[in-house]
């Protein structure tokens, strides 16, 4: 049975994109594929601890687990937290990079899914591993990586992820800092448009800098030229100062 080095499961408030404002938990698997400069989870990134699992719904107490996690501890915490706040509205996948542990996944949400709506965050890179879960998840949140779509390999792996995705509810997640560059995310522009222009794009400030409300709007006004639905929306959980 597939295991997964698990970061962190609590509950919280989505501060980012369309489900903003909802309840979920949020199961951050450790480890990633890449390195952003403006990544806000690099604990994240190179968690080699233990496991990390709020103790009842919104207490902001933690218990120890031992990694690697198995299926059913994540299970027994994710059911706890249903039981005791029936309010909680989904769980979110995130990390890292969640589709390190597709293998985990799969067998997680085949036999333990139920009724429960389960979000994928995802940085889109790994198109065969969203293959043998993407029929388990019920809406994916798909990073689209413009400072590195000067790579014409790595475009064509957003766009076969993309392609994939836009079978399911989905948005994707643009994060704007001070260096992106212009002619990728003209590439990225053309990347949504190709598949679907309808997808909601999500242009989310780096929370490492100061909101440039100018550069912003620039873009949403090269975006709004050919993409139907798209927003500005800062990660409103930093806000709040919770996680
Ligand atoms: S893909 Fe996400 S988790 Fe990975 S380095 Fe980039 S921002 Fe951080």
């Amino acid at each position: 049975m597939a295991s997964a080095d698990l970061c962190e499961v609590f509950t919280s408030i989505q501060g980012e994109g369309l489900f903003a404002g909802k309840k979920q938990v949020f199961t951050r698997f450790s480890g990633c594929n890449l390195s952003c400069n403006y990544c806000d989870t690099i604990y994240a990134k190179d968690y080699k601890g233990d496991a990390l699992f709020e103790s009842e719904p919104f207490s902001g107490f933690f218990i120890k687990e031992r990694n690697p996690t198995p299926p059913f501890r994540l299970k027994e915490y994710i059911d706890l937290y249903y039981r005791l706040d029936p309010s909680i509205d989904s769980i979110s996948l995130t990390g890292g990079e969640p589709l390190l542990y597709s293998e985990f996944i799969t067998f997680f949400l085949g036999n333990y899914k139920g009724n429960k709506n389960f979000h994928l965050e995802t940085n889109g890179t790994m198109p065969e591993k969203l293959k043998e879960v993407i029929e388990l998840i019920d809406f994916i949140s798909m990073d689209i990586k413009v400072n590195f779509l000067d790579s014409d390999n790595f475009f064509r792996i957003q766009r076969e992820f993309l392609e994939l995705s836009a079978s399911k509810p989905l948005q994707i997640k643009i994060v704007v800092s001070g260096d992106l560059d212009l002619k990728n995310f003209d590439r990225a522009l053309s990347l949504i448009f190709d598949v679907n222009k309808t997808i909601p794009l999500i242009l989310q400030p780096s929370s490492k800098e100061n909101f440039d409300i100018k550069f912003l709007s620039n873009l949403y006004k090269i975006a709004k030229n050919r993409i139907t639905d798209v927003r500005i929306l800062p990660q409103i959980h930093k806000f709040w100062g919770i996680k």
